[in-house]
């Protein structure tokens, strides 16, 4: 049969510690992890979101401020037309602003331009979009970016001339770079921060007019989730996918004069950096904890298995534990104590029963005497340790007469009578035993012939001398045998005694007999 496999206590308690220990932290990291997610991403994402508002209103507040003095220039200009020198000094007030003004008539040429190096001169027809519009509209208008002769996008802001009598003159235009630092990219780049967050701004087309990287601008950017929904008009904030595959938390919103789309966008991988933070804090935290705990429960575990493995181990050699007090234990675990407390108890009441059990195979029933077995026994030892010694067999005379005459109770009285008087008659150390029916024996460890014979003599005189419950007195007949003198074998020495004991009663009874060669020839 396959045999089962089996672990200790100790090894299961240790791995159940380990196991739970290493669960824990898992259970921990994992919805640390988890809660820091969730809460940072919400952060950014409504971070984003009120950042990218608060940029649309500093965006409207300047463009309102931009078309005011565009609208402060048409003004003048309405008064009285505008020279080269007129705008100068209006450049020089405005260029933090702008990088070129100018004056155009009701039919796009240029009148007037601020600075002279700007690329254009007075005279030149301007033929741009934005230009077209702004002469067709005849209102205050923030153009689309557009690209100009240079190449480069630029935006303009321009403003109506209309005369005293109210007659269209052209418009006053701003013009800005949006490549080059202007105005609205000073307030945008200060969004830059070094967990990767930036912002950009599109165009009602989608085109990017404001972004770090300027290589980037005037791509349209339409099919971005984020710019698609706040051109539809939705500002709010979602995380996106750009189209490098990089993910982030965009908040983004529409700016109220120009219809452009500010996002504010945080890279979603700054969760992953906080999430590594958190996890190195959380096992530098909690292992020493951790290992506090394993510490403890490992002593305590250690304490228990060790305990009950002595004690699986004192079961084992229960038989051979003869004071059950050796087992003790100093852990003070109720149930620890317990059980010591009852395996104790069962160690010494099945000792108790062992000796008992042991003295009823080893003594005769009716006299308390050695029965034949452990007689047995206890020659077979004594001739194999060569101790000489001289063997008495005695049986009691015309015992069956006894029991037939006072029937077998007085006849077990007589007997339990003949024991008593054996042992009184005798030393501790001498071996007094029922050989069976009526008839005993007395082994004599040391004890020489004459020896022997002189205590047989004086057992059956005192046998014989002392009152029975027959009221007749009771006599036995007695041989002896010694070792080595008559044999080195048990069997010989019990037959010498044997005979001897015959030869007692075959020549009269109540007598004692050596065992000599004529007595053999008898
Ligand atoms: P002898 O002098 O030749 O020894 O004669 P005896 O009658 O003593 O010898 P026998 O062997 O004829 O009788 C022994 C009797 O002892 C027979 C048996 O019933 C009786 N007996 C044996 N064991 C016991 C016992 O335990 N109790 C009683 N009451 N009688 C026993
Ligand atoms: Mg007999
Ligand atoms: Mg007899």
């Amino acid at each position: 049969m396959k045999k089962r496999r089996t672990y200790t206590l100790r090894f299961i308690l240790e791995m159940l510690v380990v196991f739970s220990v290493l669960a824990t932290i898992l259970i921990e990291v994992i919805s640390s992890l988890h809660v820091n997610r969730t809460s940072l991403s919400s952060n950014y994402l409504e971070n984003n979101y009120h950042y990218a508002k608060k940029l649309a209103k500093n965006t409207t507040d300047i463009l309102t401020a931009l078309q005011n003095n565009i609208d402060a220039i048409a003004k003048q200009a309405g008064d009285k037309p505008l020279k080269n020198t007129d705008l100068q000094a209006w450049y020089m007030a405005n260029r933090q602003y702008f990088h070129s003004l100018l004056i155009a008539d009701a039919t796009g040429h240029i009148q007037a331009v601020s600075p002279a190096a700007s690329g254009v001169t007075a005279g030149t027809l301007l033929t741009s979009h934005a230009a077209r519009l702004a002469l067709s509209t005849k209102k205050p208008l923030i153009s689309e970016p557009y690209q100009a002769v240079s190449g480069r996008l630029i935006l303009l802001i321009s403003s109506p001339i209309f005369d005293s009598r109210g007659v269209y003159k052209g418009f006053a235009g701003g013009t800005i770079y949006l490549e080059d630092s202007n105005v609205l990219n000073r307030i945008l780049k200060e969004h830059f921060y070094r967990d990767g967050s930036y912002v950009y701004v599109v165009d009602q087309q989608g085109r990017l007019i404001f972004h770090p990287d300027t290589k980037r601008l005037g791509e349209t950017v339409r099919m971005n989730p984020a710019i698609h929904q706040a051109l539809a008009g939705n500002s709010g904030y979602r995380q996106i996918v750009n189209s490098k595959g990089q993910s982030f938390f965009a908040g983004f919103t529409v700016e109220s004069v120009s219809g452009w789309v500010i996002v504010s966008q945080t890279p979603t991988s700054v969760i992953d950096e906080s999430n590594r933070k958190l996890l190195n804090n959380l096992l530098v935290t909690s292992l020493p904890f951790l290992l506090l705990t394993l510490g403890i429960v490992w002593l305590i575990a250690k304490n228990i298995s060790t305990a009950l493995s002595r004690l699986a181990h004192l079961s084992d050699e229960s038989g051979h534990i003869d004071s059950p007090a050796v087992i003790t234990t100093t852990s003070k675990i109720y149930e620890i104590q317990k059980l010591y407390q009852s395996t104790r108890l069962a160690i010494r009441q099945m000792n108790r029963r062992l000796r008992q059990l042991q003295s009823e195979v080893e003594t005769d029933g009716l006299t308390g005497l050695a029965n034949r077995k452990t007689f047995d026994a206890y020659l077979q030892h004594t001739m194999q340790s060569e101790i000489p010694f001289s063997l008495i067999l005695l049986d009691v005379d015309r015992f069956k007469k006894i029991n037939d005459d006072f029937g077998h109770l007085t006849g077990d009285e007589v007997l339990k009578l003949v024991a008593r008087t054996m042992q009184a008659s005798t030393r501790e150390d001498d071996f007094c035993f029922r050989y069976g029916g009526e008839e005993f024996g007395i082994l004599l460890q040391g004890r020489r012939h004459l020896f022997a014979y002189q205590i047989a003599e004086r057992l059956r005189q005192t046998v014989e001398a002392t009152d029975n419950p027959t009221g007749q007195p009771v006599t036995i007949s007695l041989g002896i045998a010694s070792y080595p003198l008559h044999g080195t074998w048990a069997v010989d020495i019990i037959t010498c005694a044997d005979q001897a004991l015959y030869h007692s009663k075959a020549t009269g009874r109540n007598k004692t007999t050596c065992f000599r060669l004529e007595v053999a020839s008898l």
